[in-house]
């Protein structure tokens, strides 16, 4: 059973294919499509023994998805006998009003996804245009949305809810959390690497966005984002953690409106904002390694934040049986591993300073062999749980 996992830009289209019906569920074939929309849009498909680049005129993302099963499906090819042997695409969707699980997209799923649109701006509106146009394209494939909300709904009403009146929390105002597809493959592969499932694991996905979940018997029990994907820790470009009551003075004193204001937190801030150096961690630590003093606070800012989270979760699992880092910045950035955990041996937890130069493509423990915590890095597969979501709502007993 071939199922397609698309990941959305408003003018890109990545993509991965699996054989979730062969033994070790294989990768069939990945690409991305990048300036969809121009007349110069690039394409690159690769899959085992080949690849394909190209530069092409793309409308829309569906001209995009024809291109590629198209290109998979040719004879010397080979990926696929036809385009209609993919038997659906999953998506990673960030977030919706009403809809927290693994759903088919139709009109309602959309309308849910459209009124939270303002609370996941980067998100939701490329990702509804682009499944209005596939499923228009592809009527008779199964569109299936795996929300980031999904993995989090089993976090306690105490943990989850913010303090404010019933009526509000009744409108969808709550602690929602997201990465829920990386944090569930955590979930799923440590129990694998530790032999064991009665786990507790506090679970680092730091990339373009961040986010530290706590995690007990593979189940959310805590994370640090909240409403939106612009909450909790800094992330390259959204504020994360904020006082609503800061807004009031800002707008006061800039004299902008909400809208601009709340694009500033959702687009100019975080790491970009306050380092002034970019918006990729990589270049915030070279500025930084050059005597910038604001790239410094801005990466001394983001590690005070993912300590605090970690500090937290320790408390709210009695302690914890790994530490676990994933995703672009905790599968690659030693220097940001060893800043988070520094000084921890009181609690149990010290790092391998050798082990921990490890690069992205290993699954490597990088503590001492005496600490009480294992610390991990393990590279997260957020397209894997959505494949397996996908094929499980679609084509398991009872669905
Ligand atoms: P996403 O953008 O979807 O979150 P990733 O999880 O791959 O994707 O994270 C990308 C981020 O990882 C980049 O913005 C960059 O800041 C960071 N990153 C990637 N490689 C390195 C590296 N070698 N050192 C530090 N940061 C890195």
């Amino acid at each position: 059973m071939r199922i397609l996992v698309a990941n959305l830009g408003s003018t890109s289209f990545k993509f991965r294919l699996y054989d979730l019906g062969a033994p070790g569920e294989p990768l069939l074939a990945r690409g991305a499509v990048e300036r969809i929309g121009s007349t110069e849009a690039r394409v690159k498909i690769t899959w085992p023994g080949g690849e394909r680049e190209l530069t092409t005129a793309i409308v829309d993302h569906g001209v995009a998805m024809q291109i590629c099963l198209d290109t998979l499906s040719e004879p010397g090819v080979g990926v696929l006998r036809s385009a209609s042997e993919v038997a659906a695409i999953g998506f990673k969707a960030v977030h919706s009003k009403d809809h927290h699980h693994v759903h088919r997209v139709d009109e309602s799923l959309l309308a849910s996804m459209e009124a939270f649109s303002s609370v996941a701006p980067a998100h939701n509106p490329p990702y509804i245009q682009a499944m209005r146009t596939l499923a228009k394209r592809f009527p008779s494939l199964p569109l299936v949305a795996a929300f980031e909300t999904d993995f989090h709904q089993t976090i306690p009403e105490a943990t989850g809810r913010y303090a404010i009146p019933d009526a509000w929390t009744a409108m969808g105002v709550r602690k929602w959390g997201f990465h829920g597809a990386s944090h569930r493959f955590i979930s799923w592969r440590m129990p694998e690497l530790l032999g064991r499932t009665d786990l507790k694991l506090i679970s680092c996905h730091l990339g373009g966005s961040s986010s530290v979940c706590a995690i007990r018997n593979g189940q959310s029990i805590a994370t640090s984002m909240g409403m939106s994907p612009q909450t909790g820790l800094p992330h390259n470009n959204r504020v994360g953690e904020f006082d609503v009551f800061a807004l009031p003075v800002i707008l006061k004193e800039t004299g902008l409106t909400l809208e601009q204001a709340l694009n500033t937190l959702a687009n100019h801030s975080g790491l970009e904002g306050v380092g002034g150096a970019g918006r990729d961690l990589r270049d915030i630590e070279q500025a930084a390694e050059a005597g910038n003093a604001r790239a410094q606070l801005a990466i001394d800012l983001f590690v005070q934040s993912i300590r605090h989270y970690v500090g937290a979760f320790l408390f709210e699992l009695d302690g914890a049986d790994a530490i676990v880092f994933t995703a672009g910045i905790g599968e690659n950035s030693s220097t940001i591993r060893s800043a988070v955990l520094r000084n921890l041996e009181w609690f149990g937890i010290s790092l391998d300073t050798e082990k921990n130069q490890a690069t992205r493509g290993g699954e490597t423990v990088i503590s001492t062999p005496s600490s009480r915590v294992p610390v991990w890095v393990v590279p997260t597969n957020e397209e894997i749980v959505v494949a397996r979501q996908t094929r499980d709502l679609l084509f398991s007993a009872g669905s």
